[in-house]
């Protein structure tokens, strides 16, 4: 046997397929492995229909681009709830995702038809809530979708529009206020920032939501079970917006905020429409612009020491496999 940097080089032999031995002669060689196939047939579909129809967005941005209007519903800026939440969920994506972005060819290759019906639903209700506020405002959700089928995935756009069709028809006679349509508020002192899918004010009191000023939350649902209907009074995302809502003084604009709506719009074949209600409490505010805090020197510290963990509990979590998933799994 010939010694190679510590190993063992294995001669040919017809009958066996070691190529590197440890000093104990146990195979310590991957190439014998074959390579996993990584593109299987379901994979060379989505990449072929990704082919065929771009990014949901993408269309979004040109349509909007091309009236020269700014693009309602789109990302906003500074340090929000996607990038903490995501460090809590794994240092190593959060590390991928927004220290040091991996090519986008290892991401999934087709778009996930839930984001992109999110993303059409919530463009669709931005455009329906503005012209209650700018009856002038240049589009109208159907105009919209009449441009989003020359170029997006056709069962996304259609599939969309059935939702919001439902949603725009129930609540059609609702007695509601908006006041502003995806409001994005940063803290300049901290970056610390959020959107407002809308904020508005009902007049009159219903049942157990009382007359007063919302910050309204869309969300698009396949299912609504338990987690989905109740599980929103613990959202980062919620409890953020109504803590900048105070330090930055927007009850000086839009009045004192009764809390947040979130407004569940269902996919299911007979789609269903839910509210619940998450009230404003001051206790949960300050324990979560505490915890932000000790999150934020978390973030600086593995920056500062580079260690990203990976949190491989996290790697299925609520809304299926986590986008790195298959990185993660085979070391591409
Ligand atoms: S697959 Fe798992 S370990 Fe990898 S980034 Fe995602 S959550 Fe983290």
């Amino acid at each position: 046997m010939l010694r190679v940097s510590g190993r063992f080089r294995h001669p040919k032999a017809e009958d066996c397929l070691v190529v590197k031995t440890d000093d104990y002669g146990i195979a310590v060689d991957d190439d014998v492995t074959p390579k996993k196939e990584i593109v299987s047939d379901a994979n060379f579909l989505e990449e072929l229909d990704l082919l065929l129809f771009p990014p949901v967005e993408k269309v979004l941005i040109e349509i909007f681009e091309r009236a020269r209007v700014p693009r309602l519903g789109g990302i906003s800026s500074g340090r929000g709830w996607s990038s903490i939440s995501t460090f809590q969920r794994c240092p190593y994506l959060w590390f991928r995702k927004f220290i040091e972005p991996l090519p986008a060819s290892i991401f999934p290759a087709m778009e996930a038809a839930a984001l992109a019906v999110g993303t059409i639903v919530h463009t669709f209700l931005a455009i329906y809530y503005t012209r209650m506020i700018t009856p002038g405002y240049p589009f109208t959700p159907e105009l919209v979708r009449d441009q989003l089928l020359l170029k997006a995935n056709p069962d996304h756009v259609h599939e969309g529009w059935r939702v919001f069709l439902n949603y725009a028809l129930f609540y059609q006679r609702e007695e509601i206020m908006p006041l502003a349509v995806e409001y994005n508020l940063q803290d300049p002192r901290t970056g610390e920032s959020c959107p407002y899918d809308l904020i508005a004010y009902f007049p009159t009191t219903i049942g157990d939501r009382l007359a007063g000023t919302y910050n309204i939350e869309h969300k698009s649902a396949s299912r609504f079970d338990d987690n989905m209907l109740d599980g929103w009074s613990n959202d980062g995302e919620v409890i953020g917006q109504m803590m900048l809502w105070k330090r930055l003084g927007l009850h000086h604009k839009f009045g004192e905020l009764r809390g947040t709506i979130v407004n569940l719009l269902g996919k299911q074949k007979e789609p269903q429409l839910y509210r619940t209600t998450v009230g404003a409490n001051s206790w949960q505010v300050g324990q979560h612009e505490k915890d932000l805090r000790v999150w934020g020197a978390q973030m600086q510290h593995a920056v500062a020491t580079g260690n990203f963990p990976r949190a491989r509990a996290a790697c299925i979590g609520r809304y299926g496999k986590c986008d790195l998933f298959e990185h993660c799994a085979t070391n591409e």
